[in-house]
């Protein structure tokens, strides 16, 4: 590009900005802060852009009052929230967040199966947009903020920069994931996995029912979907589409409330690998049955699971008290961020499986991998980025990893991606006691907005 049209670019987003925008980014050919302040004549940190900073305003009581209703799109009573996928609720849930995006000026499109995108276009909108967003289903019985943080925060990250007056030079675009919880289907991040071009799961899903009986392309019908149900591969986006993902999500977990620290910069994202393990023995009266001589298929099960010591759901059957078990299903959850550690672990509890059915003289029926997602790191421009947001907003943050997986760890597959973490009470998440503080959603939307500013740049 030539000198004095990059010269143009950067007073550009010098005035229109008002801080720079360019701090961290992959290519070589963007301006470093040391031309920056040649041009500006300032050294990048002076004061006044820290006022320019603090102007990053949220408008917190409009964002508390969206959560709020948006909590009403439920089928279970206040305080809890129970949204599954393409019901009554979540139909209205969407129409919510589509009359949103239309009110922040953003131009909103769906997929056949329901993904969600608003996008604001930038000044150069060949570029590949950056994007960020996350899902608003709620299983059973759950809070009003998983998720939702990350989609609501995200259409008030774009007005931030838009009443900053801020112009983007990548489009950027807010996406609402179809289905991130495996409610209904009992497939998660069902949206972002079709987006991220799971071929497996187009051919699956023409075949998949819920519980009702009613099928997956049914259920869309009903939800206003009708469009290329029959090939879900007009779902898939290229690896490219976006030159960035990036998430905003309360942490679930206890860490940076404990710690008081206000933002999470997620590295890396743990992956789950589920296993199903049924162990047969031979049942009986459990008063007539001597200890010694049963074959206890539950006490195999609970022996492994003791092993495991991980998330475990157990079933026995017959499940009487006069009954030995005679068979017993567990379902063993196991997650890390290191793929091939992981499987270690798998392989060590299907060693102990067999030791255990040996020593206890039931049959190891079934060990059975059902599946095994491969984990994903972030991006070091993203979280580059996300802590030099941090760093300029004078937020404290620490770098951490996801343990619970999420809409990212997909998109992954296609893009850069990084997440923001904010606080939540005591770690709570997926019961009615979760709750995050305005205070600190604000926090990690106004670092959102930054992100994406400096991303639109990159
Ligand atoms: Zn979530």
């Amino acid at each position: 590009m030539a000198p004095k049209l990059w010269i143009f670019i950067l007073l550009s987003i010098y005035f229109i900005f008002g801080f720079p925008v360019i701090s961290a980014h992959r290519n070589e050919d963007v301006p470093s802060n040391k031309i920056m302040e040649d041009f500006s004549g300032y050294p990048v940190l002076e004061p006044h852009f820290q006022d320019s900073l603090s102007s990053l305003l949220v408008d917190s009581e409009s964002l508390q009052k969206q959560i709020d209703e948006l909590s009403t799109f439920s089928d279970t009573p206040a305080p809890s929230v129970t949204r599954i996928l393409y019901s009554e609720k979540d139909v209205l849930a969407r129409r919510f967040i589509k009359n949103l995006m239309g009110l922040s000026g953003l131009s909103v499109r769906e997929d056949a199966v329901g993904n969600i995108f608003g996008r604001w276009d930038g000044y150069e909108p060949e570029l590949a947009p950056v994007s960020t967003g996350s899902h608003i289903d709620a299983i059973p019985y759950s809070g009003k903020y998983d998720g939702v943080v990350g989609v609501l925060g995200a259409i008030e990250a774009i007005n931030v920069l838009k009443r900053h007056g801020f112009k983007p030079k990548r489009s950027l675009e807010v996406i609402m994931f179809t289905s991130e919880e495996p409610t209904r289907f009992g497939i998660s991040c069902l949206g972002s996995r079709l987006l991220a071009g799971s071929g497996e799961l187009a051919e699956l899903l023409k075949r998949t029912v819920d519980n009702q009986n009613i099928s997956f392309l049914d259920a869309a019908r009903f939800a206003g979907y009708a469009n290329h149900l029959e090939d879900l591969t007009s779902v898939f986006l290229k690896k490219g589409s976006y030159s960035a993902f990036i998430e905003l999500h309360i942490e679930q977990g206890p860490i940076l409330e404990e710690e008081a620290t206000s933002i999470g910069v997620v590295t890396a994202i743990a992956a789950p690998a589920s296993i199903k393990v049924d162990f047969e023995g031979n049942g009986g009266h459990a008063g007539a049955v001597l200890m010694p001589v049963r074959n206890d298929a539950g006490l195999a099960a609970a022996e492994l699971a003791l092993a495991v010591e991980k998330l475990c759901i157990l079933e026995l059957h017959p499940g009487a008290i006069n009954s030995i078990p005679s068979k017993s299903h567990l379902e063993i959850d196991t997650r890390d961020i290191d793929e091939e550690r992981r499987n270690v672990v798998i392989e060590k509890i299907h060693q102990s499986a067999i030791s255990i059915s040996k020593n206890r003289g039931v049959k190891l029926s079934e060990f059975k991998i059902v599946n095994q997602d491969p984990p994903a790191l972030a991006e070091d421009f993203i979280t580059k980025a996300t802590e030099s947001a941090c760093q300029e907003l004078n937020l404290t943050y620490k770098k951490m990893i996801s343990r619970a997986y999420h809409d990212s760890l997909f998109m992954a597959r296609i893009s850069p991606m990084g997440m923001i973490f904010i606080p939540c009470y005591k770690g709570y998440s997926h019961k009615p006691e979760e709750f995050a503080a305005i205070e600190d959603i604000a926090n990690g939307i106004r670092v959102l907005a930054l992100t994406l500013a400096k991303l639109s740049f990159s």
